[in-house]
C-alpha cells in the first residue's frame, strides 16, 4: 500500500512548529512515533496536506520530577521506555504494564506515550483500506450522514482503545497541551467527551507536550488489566485500571479511582463506582454492587468485534476480582 501525497513538515524547534501548526493546522497532522497514523495514511482514513513531523524535537521526550512531586513524561517518550523504566515500574506499576500491553516491542520500540493518548477510536467499518470502504455507503467518520453500527445514532460511536489511557485516569493524571503563545494543563479525562469522531478534544493548533502524574499514596492498591483476542499485538476487548487508596489496613476504602477503556467511544471513569466505595469497608457484596455501578458507568456499546454483554461480563469480572484482591492485599493475606 503506498501513502498518500502530501508535504512532509521537519521543525527544528518547539517554537517552529507551534507556528506551523498555528498556520496550517486544520490541514495538517502530526506524526510522532508513525505508528498508527502511517497506517491510517496508507488507509486513506486520513489525508492531510501536511504532515508535522515532531519526532527529532528537543525537550518533548523523556521522565523528569516535576513541581509538587510529579512526575512528568515527555510526550515523545516510548512506549518501550515507559514500560521498561524502573522509576515508572516502581511508581506507576500500572502504567509500565498498561505500556507493555500496547501492540508488540516493535510499535512499543516506535509508538510514544502522546500518540497512545491521542489515538483514533477505531471500527470495523472505517479501518479499512479506501478499496475496501468504497463498497460501503460513508458514514459520519467518513463524510457521510449514518452510523453502519449502531443504525438511528446521531454520532459515530467508534470505540475507545489505547490501553494507556485507563491507567493514566486511574493515576489523576494531568496532560500539557501547547499552542503558539500559551499552555493549558487539564485532567486527562477532559481531553475525550465520548464521541467517536473526532476522538479527542485537542486543538487543530495544539501538540501533547507532555504527561504529568502525582505521587500515588502510601497504602494504595493498583492494578491495569486487558483482554484481548491474542495476547500479543491485539487492541483490547475491554482494559481496566484502579488505583484504591486504603485507610488503615482494615478494608475500608479512603480513596478510588476506577477507569475503562475499550467499551465505549471514550475512556470511562466510573464516579459512582468511586463513591460507593469512599470511606467503606470493601466486602463481597460491595465488590459487587461497585462492579455493577462501573459497569453502568461505561455502558458498553460496540457491536462489533465482541458483544456489548461479553464486554460487561468481562468488565464486571475485572472490577469484582481486583476489588477483593485489593482488600485481600490491604489484610496482608
Ligand atoms: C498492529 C498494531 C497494533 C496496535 N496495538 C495497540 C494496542 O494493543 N493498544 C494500543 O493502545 N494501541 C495499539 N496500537 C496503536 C499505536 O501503535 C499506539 O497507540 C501508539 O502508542 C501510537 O503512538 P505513535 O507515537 O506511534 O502515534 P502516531 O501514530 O504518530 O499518532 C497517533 C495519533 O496521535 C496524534 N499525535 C501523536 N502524538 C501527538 C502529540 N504529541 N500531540 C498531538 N497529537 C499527537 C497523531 O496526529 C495521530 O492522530 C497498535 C497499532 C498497530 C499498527
Ligand atoms: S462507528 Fe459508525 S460512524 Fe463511526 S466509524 Fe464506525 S460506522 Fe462509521
Amino acid at each position: 500500500m503506498t501513502l498518500p501525497k502530501f508535504t512532509h513538515l521537519a521543525p527544528s524547534s518547539l517554537d517552529e512548529a507551534l507556528d506551523l501548526l498555528n498556520e496550517k493546522g486544520e490541514k495538517t497532522k502530526v506524526i510522532a512515533g508513525g505508528s498508527d497514523l502511517m497506517v491510517q495514511l496508507k488507509h486513506r482514513t486520513t489525508t492531510p496536506e501536511f504532515i508535522l513531523d515532531i519526532k527529532g524535537l528537543n525537550g518533548l521526550e523523556g521522565i523528569s520530577a516535576g513541581s509538587d512531586g510529579k512526575t512528568n513524561i515527555g510526550a515523545l517518550t516510548t512506549l518501550d521506555t515507559v514500560s521498561e523504566s524502573e522509576q515508572i515500574k516502581e511508581q506507576f506499576p500500572i502504567l509500565a504494564r498498561a505500556a507493555f500491553k500496547v501492540a508488540s516491542s516493535q510499535i512499543r520500540n516506535v509508538g510514544t506515550l502522546g500518540g497512545n493518548v491521542c489515538l483514533n477510536t477505531r471500527c470495523w467499518y472505517y479501518n479499512q483500506t479506501s478499496q475496501w470502504r468504497e463498497a460501503i455507503p460513508a458514514c459520519y467518520k467518513m463524510g457521510g450522514d449514518e452510523c453502519l453500527v449502531i443504525k438511528n445514532s446521531d454520532k459515530c460511536n467508534a470505540v475507545f482503545l489505547a490501553d494507556t489511557v485507563p491507567a493514566l485516569i486511574a493515576l489523576d493524571a494531568e496532560l500539557k497541551i501547547l499552542k503558539k503563545g500559551g499552555e493549558r494543563t487539564i485532567p486527562i479525562e477532559q481531553l475525550y467527551n465520548g464521541s467517536g469522531h473526532p476522538s479527542n478534544l485537542l486543538g487543530a493548533d495544539e501538540i501533547l507536550g507532555e504527561i504529568q502524574i502525582p505521587a500515588t499514596p502510601k497504602n494504595t492498591y493498583s492494578v491495569f488489566i486487558k483482554d484481548a483476542p491474542r495476547e500479543v499485538v491485539d487492541f483490547a476487548i475491554v482494559n481496566m485500571a484502579m488505583c484504591i487508596t486504603f485507610k488503615g489496613n482494615d478494608g475500608v476504602c479512603e480513596k478510588a479511582r476506577i477507569a475503562a477503556g475499550g467499551v465505549t467511544s471514550g475512556p470511562v471513569r466510573s464516579l459512582k463506582g468511586e463513591d460507593a466505595l469512599k470511606g467503606k469497608k470493601i466486602t463481597d457484596s460491595l465488590a459487587d454492587e461497585v462492579a455493577d455501578l462501573v459497569v453502568k458507568d461505561a455502558a458498553p456499546i460496540s457491536p462489533i468485534w465482541v458483544s456489548p454483554s461479553q464486554r460487561r461480563q468481562t468488565l464486571r469480572t475485572f472490577v469484582k476480582r481486583q476489588l477483593m484482591a485489593a482488600l485481600a492485599n490491604n489484610q496482608g493475606n
